[in-house]
């Protein structure tokens, strides 16, 4: 058979061990018929007739991960877009065929996905949590307490976890290239861990009575461990019930008593509770950080190393600028 219809019949052969084995008798005709007319062409993941194994992730941050360890050997997609709102997202028609049709789904865990565990319910395909075996750190805050943050991959040292959990993954889906996504995950975590010590380096540079991190949703809990920052949000975790007046009562009361000199907001929801913050205290609007989602292509994070360097960019500029800026603001 050649290569590239033998790698046909494995896929088809791998989507068939899932299904029953009533429907594996009724279906196997058909398959065995369709490979042949088809050689493949007509791939059922609907991704233009490539033959790879499909995996989809929940969120573009694991999409981008998950691709540096799949290299050209899976085709990697992400069920919600660039800039979408992931606590609360709800899955469309579309979003469920595609699934459908995917060998393998990963999910971050940790409650981040609460749509998730309905959304694969129905569903035929293998999935994967990728922050199995992270220490995850606790909610202190709101009705979310007690509950493990979900945004674990804000430390990169817990991305090198979600690698090696996607190694695995990956080799259970296709044990013929597991050497590739080895070698492929080592070169990852080795390009983790400069951007973990980059990200050190650059907060470490802002003074000691300027390291608050406030942000609109507490989803920076694992960076500011990590980087040696107090942080603080108006709400827990993105949800219907945020930016309540007490939250932002909590934040402005914060900002006035510890002068912070900068406020940040995320990509994936409104500023204007913080905006409020802003407007009731006299900081500064620090900018948008990237948490939830990546950028666009051509915006200013396409991959997750970058939303880390970008994140910490702006943070440094922002609090340890703040003395520089008062400075320049006061020159006529
Ligand atoms: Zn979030």
């Amino acid at each position: 058979m050649p290569k590239f219809l033998f790698r046909c019949a494995k896929v088809a052969a791998r989507r068939f061990a899932r299904r029953s084995a009533a429907f594996r008798a009724a279906a196997a005709a058909a398959v065995v018929l369709s490979l042949s007319l088809t050689a493949c062409g007509g791939d059922a993941s609907g991704n233009g007739g490539d033959d790879k194994p499909v995996v989809l992730t929940t969120f573009t941050v694991l999409a981008d991960i998950a691709r540096n360890v799949a290299g050209d050997k899976l085709t990697v997609e992400s069920i919600t877009k660039a800039g979408a709102e992931i606590h609360g997202y709800e899955p469309t028609p579309g979003d469920i065929r595609k699934a459908s049709k995917a060998d393998l789904i990963l999910d971050n865990g940790l409650n981040l996905e609460a749509w998730f565990a309905q959304f694969v319910e129905g569903l035929d395909v293998p999935h994967a949590v990728v922050s199995e075996g992270v220490e995850a750190m606790s909610i202190s805050e709101d009705s979310y307490q007690g509950k493990p943050n979900p945004h674990a991959w804000m430390s990169p040292l817990n991305v090198q976890i979600y690698v090696d959990n996607m190694v695995k993954a990956f080799t259970e889906l296709d044990p013929d290239n597991a050497d590739v996504f080895k070698a492929n995950g080592d070169a990852y975590k080795a390009q983790l861990q400069a951007v973990q010590d980059e990200m050190k380096a650059s907060l470490a540079g802002v003074p000691e009575n300027q390291r608050a991190l406030v942000t609109c949703e507490g989803a920076f809990s694992y960076l500011a461990r990590d980087a040696g920052l107090r942080e603080v949000y108006i709400w827990a975790v993105n949800a219907e019930q945020q930016a309540t007046p007490q939250q932002i009562t909590r934040a402005i009361e914060y900002v006035k008593a510890n002068q912070v000199p900068a406020v940040f907001c995320e990509s994936t929801v409104s500023d204007a509770p913080m905006q409020q913050v802003v407007g009731a205290t006299g900081t500064k609007f620090g900018g948008v950080l990237y948490v939830d989602s990546l950028s666009e292509a051509d915006g200013p994070v396409p991959t997750y190393l970058d939303l880390i360097r970008h994140d910490a960019d702006l943070i440094t500029k922002a609090l340890a600028g703040a003395s520089a800026g008062a400075t320049a603001a006061t020159k006529p």
